[in-house]
């Protein structure tokens, strides 16, 4: 069985380039295309088997990305953008022309990733982003139409690689999240 698990790392996982400091990312419109520019290499890049992240036709994972929000700004055709779950914690910007999700904003200041923006940087043009690290929410893929008996080649794939499997996120985003849940709850 081959297993598409997303276009970035079918082939590979390709290292980051020293001393990348961002680019541009762009969405999947012919023309007027909203273009994102990230003043930062990412951190906790990883593929992401949630049915909230956006993913490119035929990958059973996406992959995203977190960089701080003071370094990612909308520079072209921002008007284009749309929220797509305003209730959701991770406000993601979905092109209205070409459904591209260009960036998933944490507005809820409490939140422990409040200050980092998710971004897919396969929408850019520049080589060199932080690559993925990890495979989260594995098991979520069923949700949305994964037969169940597939994950064992799917999981087996992802370790071949290189890509530890998660069922909720990594380890340190774990620990990340429950330290701030401690330290709100003993200020
Ligand atoms: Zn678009
Ligand atoms: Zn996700």
């Amino acid at each position: 069985m081959s297993v598409n698990i997303h276009p970035s790392v079918d082939g590979g996982v390709k290292p980051a380039a020293p001393g990348f400091a961002g680019g541009t990312l762009l969405c999947g419109c012919a023309d007027h295309k909203v273009e994102v520019t990230v003043k930062a290499q990412t951190a906790h890049n990883h593929v992401c088997g949630c049915s909230k992240c956006w993913k490119p036709a035929g990958a059973l994972f996406s992959q995203v990305a977190v960089v701080s929000k003071d370094a990612v700004s909308i520079t072209a055709n921002g008007d284009k953008l749309k929220v797509v779950d305003p209730t959701a914690a991770i406000q993601r910007h979905a092109c209205t022309g070409c459904g591209v999700h260009m960036i998933g904003r944490i507005e809820n200041t409490g939140h422990p990733f409040f200050g980092l923006d998710f971004i897919h940087t396969e929408r850019s043009p520049q080589a060199g982003w932080s690559p993925a690290e990890f495979a989260a929410f594995c098991s979520s893929i069923i949700e949305a139409g994964t037969p169940a008996d597939q994950m064992g080649a799917i999981r087996g794939r992802l370790v071949e690689l290189g890509l530890p499997t998660y069922d909720c996120l990594s380890p340190p985003l774990m620990d990340a999240i429950a330290s701030h849940i401690y330290k709100s709850k003993h200020a």
